[in-house]
C-alpha cells in the first residue's frame, strides 16, 4: 500500500491522504506523524473504505513523516472508537484523542529523572526549605510534581537539588508491573455466589460477547463474586478492565484485590502522574498489564487482548462524562465488549431502570445475589416525618435520629449521616439588605465552607473569602447562612453530643486515594463515632460497626424535578442504607422527610424495590422517557449573552420537522449562566425507532457559527442544568 488515509487528530480536519515512503510499513491501525502545512500532527492509518473523503491525485500527496513506537490500534477499538463518534454525534478525531490518552507512551521508551529526598539537610534552613522537606517525606516525582506536593515554588526544590538535599534517581519509565497470581488466594464462595462467579467464568472461557447484569443486594459480597472471572482471565493469559465510578472508592478495592491476587491492580485516572500514566498506558497496549482499574476513561485503552469487562456500580451517574465527547461510560463499556468479542458484568445493587430493561427484554443476562454474605441481615427502616417531629429550632436533625446516634455511642459503636451537600450551607444571605451571593460566573448560590471561611461556587470552583460585612449594604456581622450542609449537620452533633467524634466526608476532605485510605483506617480504628458524608460515602464503604444510617434530608433529590430525581434518590438511599449492619450486628435506617408517603420514600421504607421500579417504569413510558422513548439535548453557549442567543434562534429557525420527534426550545437552560458562559437550550424526545442522531447531524451539520459559539450535543442525557 503506498498511499494511505489517516485520521488526524485535529477535529477540524477531515480524514487526510499520504503516501508512504520507500521502507515504512503500514498498517491499519498504525500511529504516525502527518505533515501539515508547516506542522506535524499525530494520525492513525485508518480503513480508507470506512473513512469516505475527497480523493486527492497521488502526485499531491506528502510523505508521511514517521511511525511512532506503539503497538497499532486494534480493529476492536477502531469500532469502538467508530461507534462512539457515530452515537454520540462527536467527532472522530475527539474520540481518537481519547485512545491516545498519554501523549509521552506515544513517544516510546524512555527513562526520565525524578527526585527524592536524601536525607541531608541543607546549609541554611528555610521556612520553605523546612515545609518541603516535611511535605516529601517518601514522595518521588520530577521537579514540578514535587513542587505541587510540597505547595512551594520550583525554586526552592531546585535550591535543594543543588545542597544535596534532594538526589536525581534515573526511572525506567516502563519498568514492569508486579505479576498478579490467579491462584494466590482463593476465597471460599457462598453457594449463591459459586453460582453466579460460575456463569461468569464460563462466559470469560467462551471468549464471546456476552452481557451481564450482576444484580447484588449491598453487601452480598459482588466484588469475590467477579473476582473469579477475573482469575479465570488472567489464567487464559488474557487482560481485564474493571471501572470503578470515583477514585475515593478505589483505596478498598487495591487494598482487596491485592489480598486476593498477591499485587495491585494498574490503576488509570485523571490524576496519574505523567509517568504513571505512560507506564500504564505503554503495559496495556504491550498486554503486561493484567488488570486495569480505572475512571471511565480507561475504557479507551489500547489493550493488546481483552478477557472481561466488569463496571462496579454500574447505576453511578458518574460514568457519563459532562464535557467533551458525552459518553455514559456504562453503555459504551458494554460495546467495547461486543467488538472486543468478551463479557462485561455490570454490577449494581440499584441498577439503572435502562440495564433493568435490558435484562427484561433479554439483552442482558441476569444473575442476582439476593442476600448479604455471611448471614447479615438487610437493616430495618424507618421514616421520620418532619412535619411532625420537628428538629429544635435552627437546627436539622430529628430527636429520634440523634437518640439512635447517642445509643450508638454507648455501645460502641458508629453512625452515618448523609447529606449530598458540601459545605455549610448552601445559601447565605444579609440580614440588613436581603442580599443574597451568588457566583459571579454561574446561576448559582455561592456556598459557604467554614473550614476554610471561604465562600465557594461548586459548578466554576469560584472562591472568595467570606465577608466580615455584607458588601452590598456595608453593614458588618449580617449575615445568614441558609440550609444545612454536611459541615453545619456535623456542628450540631458536636453540639448536641459532645462526646462524640465526628468526621466530615466529602471531595473536599477525601480528595486523595492517601486522604481515603487515613479516613478508612480512623473509622475501622474506631476513632470516629459519627461520619457526615455526601453521595461519596454511600458507596462501596464496608464498616462492620457502623449500625445506624441517617438521611438527614431524603426530600432533597426530588426537588430537581429532573427526569431521573425518583430514581435517583432510590438509589442514593438505598445505597447508603446498604452502609449500615454489614457485620454480625444488625443496622438501622432512619429516613427524615416531609413527604413520607411520596411513592419513592413509602418503597424505601417497605423495603419493596419491585413496587418503585415498576412504578418508575410505567410513569417513563408514559412519557415517552428512556428507555421507552429517548432524549437528547443540544446546549448552545458563548461568553457573550447576544451572541448565543442570536446563535440558538437561528439554529431554531432550521429546526427539521420530523415525525414522532419533539423538539423543545431554544429556552435559556436553567443553568442559565455556567463557568462565564451564557447558556441556551434544545430537549428533543423522540420515539425509539426515529434515528436521532441522524436528524441532528442533518440539522446541525448546514450551519456555521462565531467562534466563539459552542454548540453540545448530549445524547441521553443525564443532566438536565
Ligand atoms: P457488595 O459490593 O456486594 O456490597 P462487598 O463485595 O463489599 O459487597 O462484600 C461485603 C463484605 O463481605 C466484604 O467485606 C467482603 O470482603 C465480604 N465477603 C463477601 N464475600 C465473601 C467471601 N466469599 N468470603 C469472605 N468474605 C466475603
Ligand atoms: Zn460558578
Amino acid at each position: 500500500m503506498n498511499r494511505v488515509r489517516c485520521l488526524v487528530l485535529n477535529a477540524a480536519l477531515g480524514p487526510l491522504d499520504y503516501k508512504v515512503p520507500e521502507g515504512m510499513v503500514v498498517e491499519p491501525g498504525v500511529v504516525v506523524e502527518c505533515p501539515l502545512g508547516p506542522r506535524t500532527v499525530i494520525g492513525i492509518v485508518w480503513e480508507a473504505e470506512r473513512l469516505p473523503g475527497t480523493e486527492v491525485p497521488v502526485e499531491k500527496l506528502r510523505n508521511l513523516r514517521g511511525l511512532l513506537p506503539v503497538p497499532p490500534l486494534s480493529a476492536p477499538l477502531r469500532r469502538l472508537i467508530e461507534w462512539t463518534a457515530d452515537y454520540y454525534v462527536a467527532s472522530l478525531a475527539s474520540v481518537a484523542r481519547m485512545a491516545l490518552s498519554s501523549g509521552g507512551a506515544l513517544k516510546g521508551r524512555a527513562t526520565m529523572t525524578e527526585y527524592r529526598l536524601t536525607g541531608g539537610m541543607p546549609e541554611r534552613m528555610t521556612p520553605q526549605r523546612q515545609a518541603a522537606i516535611d511535605a516529601l517525606e517518601g514522595e518521588q516525582a520530577n521537579i514540578r510534581e514535587l513542587a505541587g506536593i510540597a505547595g512551594v515554588s520550583e525554586g526552592v526544590l531546585r535550591g535543594l537539588v543543588n545542597q544535596g538535599v534532594l538526589e536525581p534517581v534515573e526511572v525506567d519509565c516502563d519498568r514492569p508491573y508486579d505479576p498478579a497470581h490467579p491462584d494466590f488466594a482463593e476465597v471460599a464462595l457462598s453457594a449463591q455466589q459459586r453460582e453466579a462467579s460460575g456463569i461468569f467464568s464460563d462466559a470469560v472461557r467462551a471468549a464471546k460477547f456476552a452481557p451481564f447484569l450482576l444484580d447484588g443486594v449491598t453487601g452480598s459480597g459482588k466484588t469475590e463474586t467477579y473476582f473469579e472471572p477475573v482469575a479465570q482471565a488472567l489464567r487464559m493469559g488474557r487482560q481485564v478492565l474493571v471501572l470503578l465510578p470515583e477514585i475515593a472508592l478505589t483505596e478498598n478495592f487495591l487494598h482487596r484485590f491485592e489480598e486476593r491476587f498477591g499485587a495491585p491492580p494498574v490503576l488509570w485516572h485523571s490524576s496519574l502522574k505523567s509517568t504513571e500514566r505512560r507506564r500504564a498506558y505503554r503495559a496495556v497496549s504491550e498486554g503486561s498489564a493484567q488488570v486495569v482499574v480505572g475512571a471511565r476513561s480507561a475504557l479507551f485503552l489500547p489493550f493488546r487482548q481483552l478477557g472481561l469487562i466488569v463496571v462496579d456500580e454500574a447505576h453511578e451517574t458518574s460514568f457519563k462524562q459532562e464535557e467533551g465527547v458525552r459518553y455514559n461510560a456504562r453503555d459504551v463499556a458494554v460495546m467495547r465488549g461486543h467488538f472486543e468479542q468478551v463479557p462485561v458484568v455490570l454490577a449494581s445493587a440499584t441498577p439503572a431502570l435502562e440495564s433493568l430493561q435490558m435484562a427484561e427484554s433479554g439483552v442482558y443476562a441476569k444473575v442476582d445475589l439476593p442476600s448479604r454474605f455471611g448471614g447479615a441481615q438487610l437493616p430495618a427502616i424507618d421514616t421520620i416525618d418532619l412535619t411532625e417531629e420537628k428538629p429544635p429550632q435552627g437546627m436539622w436533625l430529628a430527636q429520634r435520629l440523634v437518640d439512635g446516634i447517642e445509643e450508638r455511642l454507648g455501645r460502641g459503636e458508629q453512625s452515618l449521616l448523609f447529606l449530598n451537600r458540601r459545605g455549610y450551607a448552601p445559601l447565605t444571605l444579609c440580614r440588613n439588605c436581603g442580599f443574597r451571593y451568588q457566583c459571579p460566573n454561574c446561576s448559582a448560590w455561592l456556598v459557604e465552607h467554614r473550614f476554610t471561611n471561604r465562600l465557594a461556587c461548586h459548578h466554576c470552583g469560584h472562591e472568595a473569602p467570606a465577608p466580615k460585612a455584607c458588601t452590598e449594604c456595608g453593614e458588618p456581622d449580617c449575615l445568614v447562612a441558609c440550609g444545612p450542609g454536611v459541615e453545619r449537620i456535623a456542628d450540631e452533633v458536636a453540639e448536641r453530643l459532645p462526646q462524640s467524634r465526628v468526621f466530615v466526608a466529602t471531595s473536599d476532605t477525601l480528595n486523595s486515594p492517601g486522604r481515603a485510605a487515613e479516613f478508612i483506617a480512623a473509622v475501622e480504628a474506631r476513632e470516629v463515632d459519627v461520619i457526615v458524608g455526601t453521595q461519596l460515602v454511600t458507596k462501596g464503604f464496608h464498616f462492620p460497626e457502623l449500625t445506624l444510617v441517617g438521611v438527614v434530608d431524603a426530600d432533597l433529590g426530588l426537588e430537581g424535578g429532573d427526569l431521573r430525581a425518583g430514581e435517583r434518590t432510590y438509589q442514593q438511599v438505598a445505597q447508603v442504607a446498604g452502609r449500615a449492619g454489614r457485620g454480625s450486628k444488625p443496622g438501622e435506617v432512619l429516613i427524615q422527610t416531609r413527604h413520607p408517603e411520596a411513592p419513592v420514600i413509602a418503597a424505601l421504607a417497605a423495603g419493596d424495590r419491585d413496587a418503585f421500579y415498576s412504578a418508575e417504569t410505567e410513569m417513563r413510558r408514559e412519557a415517552g422517557a428512556p428507555p421507552f422513548g429517548r432524549w437528547a439535548a443540544i446546549i448552545i453557549s458563548s461568553e457573550d449573552d447576544a451572541e448565543a442567543r442570536e446563535a440558538a434562534s437561528r439554529i431554531g429557525a432550521f429546526r427539521p420537522e420530523v415525525a414522532e420527534c419533539l423538539i423543545l426550545g431554544p429556552a435559556p437552560a436553567p443553568m442559565a449562566l455556567l463557568r462565564g458562559r451564557y447558556r441556551y437550550r434544545f430537549l428533543i424526545n423522540a420515539r425509539r425507532s426515529v434515528q436521532l442522531q441522524d436528524v441532528i447531524r442533518r440539522w446541525l451539520g448546514a450551519l456555521d457559527h462565531p467562534p466563539g459559539v459552542r454548540v453540545a450535543v448530549d445524547i441521553d442525557p443525564y443532566s438536565f442544568v
